[in-house]
């Protein structure tokens, strides 16, 4: 009863949201509004909603495949939340305990990282549960992470020379960040590692999606909308935004001005350089990188974890998914612009050496996305806007910002654009600023 009188006085100051991209930011701030009584319209210039996390039909594979393998950890509460409320969880698969295997392929060595379930790092007294060639000292560095320079970078913060570095953070922070470990910034690192494997293993069992992005993060969420007034308008793509006396009072679209009326409110989801052209005098992130996604038609001996990490090739992350093997190279700027067959024909010896499969290469799509996350740099840190943008410039007063982008604490993740969507709800809820 006292959750109806609290909706119904959030409807009374918020009759419906208007959101600019159906990302899972904008997603997630549709689902966070809908538990509020508050029911948005999502606009999308895409065919689709999903954003970068997304699946498709692909005709030359022949089958539906994802833009890229996206992992999650457990200790991605909001992520987990989200999903809960969907009723989507159950979509992920995994190991379902704390299990990441590595290959060396310059050495051919194998080991797998298997931190304990608890907070107490027992894991890594013990050999066969630690990185190889590593001893308690090693992770005893990373008690460094508390002291951190407000700038340093990840390769500042742990030297680059360890056996624990180059196993271990290394693959983790370029994974996570998407941005070269010399120019990365360490504290958004300890962000992720703060809330996932400082916790211990309970906080970072890996999962993905079983049937692919769509199935886990958007089709649920559109079906949990649609009851609770969500729509979703695809191909509908905001040109423009008309404001006066400080809001917002329409949505510029290819099929005509979309009213925005007193007690409604806008929710920009797009990307940085998309909402930095409808908002002038935006700061946000200009500087993007790369993640590389190759696609191979096969099947594989998926093992005990659906996926492995590999040092010494060019491929980074394996993953082995019902007749599709697909690989994920990160912070890629660096090989982005390499022809799709040079790439495939550089990274399938990786994959036969990881996985042991035959020596004829399949069919492959190589996917990628030039603008996959922005570069986690001090640089692109400080142009990342609150959700409340922009104070301090008089913009309008009925709209809040959300995306991975925004300033979340976190580098561009899942867990970040849905820890900024449900920041947008709440300040939407909380009402026009001054
Ligand atoms: C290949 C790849 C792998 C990744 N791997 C991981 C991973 O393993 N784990 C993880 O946590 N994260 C991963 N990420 C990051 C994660 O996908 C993003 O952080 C997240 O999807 C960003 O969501 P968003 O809603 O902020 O932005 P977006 O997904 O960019 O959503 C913005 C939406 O706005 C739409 N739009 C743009 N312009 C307009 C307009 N004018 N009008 C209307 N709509 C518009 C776009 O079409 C898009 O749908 C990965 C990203 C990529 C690309």
């Amino acid at each position: 009863m006292a959750e109806d009188v609290d909706r119904a006085a959030v409807r009374a100051r918020v009759s419906r949201v208007h959101i600019v991209g159906a990302g899972i930011a904008g997603l997630a701030a549709a689902v966070a509004l809908a538990r509020q009584g508050v029911a948005a319209t999502l606009y999308e210039a895409g065919p689709a909603a999903g954003g970068r996390c997304r699946s498709y039909f692909d005709r030359g594979l022949g089958c539906r495949i994802d833009n890229g393998n996206h992992l999650l950890l457990s200790g991605n509460h909001a992520a987990m939340a989200y999903l809960d409320t969907i009723g989507a969880r159950s979509t992920l698969g995994g190991p379902g305990v704390a299990r990441f295997p590595f290959v060396d392929l310059a050495s051919g060595e194998r080991w797998t990282v298997a931190p304990d379930a608890g907070r107490i790092p027992w894991w890594i007294l013990r050999p066969g549960r630690r990185v190889p060639g590593t001893g308690l000292r090693d992770y005893l560095a990373l008690l460094a992470l508390r002291r951190i320079g407000a700038d340093s970078t990840v390769a500042e913060a742990f030297g680059t020379a360890g056996v624990l570095y180059q196993r271990l953070l290394e693959p983790l922070a370029v994974a996570a960040l998407n941005t070269p470990p010399a120019e990365a910034l360490a504290r958004l690192l300890r962000a992720v590692l703060m809330d996932t494997l400082m916790q211990g293993g309970r906080a970072c069992i890996p999962s993905f999606p079983r049937e692919g992005l769509s199935a886990s993060f958007v089709d649920p969420a559109l079906a949990w909308l649609e009851p609770r007034g969500g729509r979703l308008l695809t191909g509908c793509r905001v040109a423009a935004l008309r404001t006066e006396e400080r809001r917002v009072t329409a949505l510029e679209t290819a099929d005509g001005a979309v009213a925005v009326n007193a007690g409604e409110a806008v929710v920009m989801a797009a990307p940085p350089w998309v909402a930095s052209g409808l908002l002038p005098g935006l700061i946000a992130p200009e500087q993007f990188q790369a993640i590389v996604n190759l696609h191979f038609r096969l099947d594989a001996e998926p093992g005990e974890t659906g996926f492995v990490g590999v040092l010494g090739g060019v491929a980074e992350w394996v993953f082995v998914k019902p007749g599709v093997v697909s690989v994920t190279i990160s912070a890629a700027n660096r090989i982005v612009d390499l022809p799709a067959e040079e790439l495939a024909a550089r990274v399938w010896p990786d994959v036969r050496a990881a996985l042991g499969v035959g020596e004829a290469m399949p069919a492959v799509r190589v996917v990628k996305e030039r603008r996959a996350t922005f570069a986690a740099t001090a640089a692109q840190e400080r142009r990342r806007p609150g959700v409340r943008w922009p104070a301090e410039t008089g913009g309008p007063r009925n709209l809040v910002l959300a995306g991975d982008w925004t300033s979340t604490g976190l580098p561009g993740t899942i867990e970040g654009a849905t820890r900024s969507g449900t920041a947008a709800a709440a300040a939407v809820v909380a009402g026009d600023r001054a």
